[in-house]
């Protein structure tokens, strides 16, 4: 059998660098390093950009999976996503950027949260639309996020030196057998560095565009001050399913008395002709505000994996499940919470109903191939592994855990590869100590 020679300084060859850094320099380095100065879209100025349009495109393409996957992948329910689209679509056309691949996701995650890619890949979650109440607050919701895209902020935030923060989040991680203790990314929310912390001038410009984009939409601006009034109310409270969204698009009193002043002083007069859409608005949620109690149960469970409290979690779980047993989030979360307790054979169980549920969403191919790993059958590890990468490629961590089942099934040579493809994208933390370990036990580092 021919061997791989590795000599140690190939292994470094990321050294330096973290993960996020080195991933946001690979997908810059196909993109075309650099794209210097550009017209602002919305200011009309010329400014400094980071990242040209094509390149803003080809980072939201890479990383937007990652997260939609991380947030349990797209509702089935087509009416509601083809609902929330065609909202969007009416504001993307009212925006500084029409031309720009829009796209709508109403996101599988309980979470309270919405968030924008560069590229105009906008994802909601089921867990924020019930919190809204008519389709104006749904307007004012997509026409902020399509603001950010609209305004470059994405760009912009990596101009000011932020060049390390792009993410991959991808899927929370479980331990293996002889992993240690990792489970601390089993209920974790998946919010990658992408869409980490929008400034309080980029909130408030896209407030403004957003009121704007809705406003010209035809919408009543009283969606706007019901969102705003939606937030500023959740921020005193700090609930954990509201973290992610404050800690991305940060709330103040003083935001919320900027947006009411400008609805004040630009829209009196449409206040009173608008429609708000409160009754179209709730026909077409129906189905999701049904299962409501079972978004809110796993929204608790969530708040317990948080406090690393996976029993109390589970039960928070099992109450979701009751209220609706053919829930691809439900059932996954409860998959994990039982990886995080160590009952690995129910996990699998639970992880196969959900990837029954929902065969192509890749998390449950993740989820049932680290359960397959716990109760080593690494056969079968391998193959919920391989089926994932080809769902959904570009997550270092199935790398690795493709070579830890290859490990497992003695076949060393192949296993190797993986452990030396995966330390090629991530030198730090304990997988990369396995790998690193592994190689040179093995004899290929010298
Ligand atoms: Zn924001």
């Amino acid at each position: 059998m021919k061997k791989l020679f590795f000599r140690p300084n190939m292994i470094k060859q990321a050294g330096g660098l973290t993960r996020r850094q080195f991933i946001y320099l690979s997908s810059l380095a196909t993109a075309g390093f650099l794209a210097g100065c550009a017209v602002h879209p919305v200011t009309g100025r010329r400014e400094l950009m980071l990242m040209s349009e094509s390149q803003e495109i080809e980072v939201d393409r890479r990383n937007s999976p990652h997260q939609i996957s991380a947030d349990y992948g797209a509702v089935q329910d087509k009416a509601l996503g083809d609902y929330v689209s065609h909202v969007g679509g009416s504001i993307a056309g009212q925006t500084h950027r029409p031309h720009m691949p829009y796209s709508f996701h109403v996101l599988n995650a309980p979470y309270v949260n919405a968030y924008a890619f560069p590229g105009g890949t906008i994802g909601i979650t089921r867990g924020i639309l019930l919190d809204l109440e008519n389709e104006a607050e749904l307007a004012a919701l997509i026409g902020h996020e399509a603001g950010h895209v609209s305004a470059r902020h994405t760009s912009q935030r990596m101009t000011r030196g932020l060049l390390a923060a792009v993410v991959l989040s991808g899927v929370s991680v479980a331990a293996g057998p002889d992993m240690g203790d990792l489970v601390a990314g089993l209920g974790g929310i998946g919010a990658g560095a992408l869409l980490a912390g929008y400034s309080r001038n980029q909130e408030r410009e896209a407030d403004s565009l957003g009121l704007e984009y809705m406003v010209q939409s035809g919408y009543n601006p009283e969606g706007f001050v019901g969102l705003m009034s939606m937030l500023n109310e959740m921020s005193g409270k700090e609930e954990s399913s509201m973290a992610v969204l404050f800690s991305t698009h940060p709330m103040s009193s003083e935001r919320y008395r900027t947006a009411l002043n400008e609805v004040a002083s630009r829209y009196e007069a449409r206040k009173r002709t608008s429609p708000v859409f409160r009754e179209r608005y709730m026909d077409n949620t129906a189905q999701l505000r049904r299962i409501a109690p079972a978004v809110k149960a796993m929204q608790d469970g969530d708040g317990e994996m948080m406090k690393r409290n996976p029993q109390k979690a589970g039960e928070h779980y099992r109450n979701s499940l009751n209220a609706a047993p053919e829930d691809y989030a439900a059932n996954l979360k409860m998959a994990k919470c039982l990886l995080a307790l160590r009952n690995d054979r129910e996990a699998l169980r639970y992880s196969e109903k959900a990837r029954s549920i929902y065969p192509a969403e890749p998390q449950a191919m993740h989820i049932k191939g680290m359960a397959h790993l716990r109760l080593r059958n690494f056969d079968q590890a391998l193959s919920q592994f391989n089926s994932y990468e080809q769902a959904l490629s570009g997550n270092p961590n199935t790398t690795f855990f493709q070579g830890f089942s290859l490990e497992g099934m003695g076949r060393k040579e192949q296993a190797a590869r993986k452990y030396y493809d995966y330390l090629q994208l991530v030198n730090q933390g304990e997988y990369a100590r396995h790998a690193y370990t592994r190689l040179q036990e093995w004899g290929y580092l010298q």
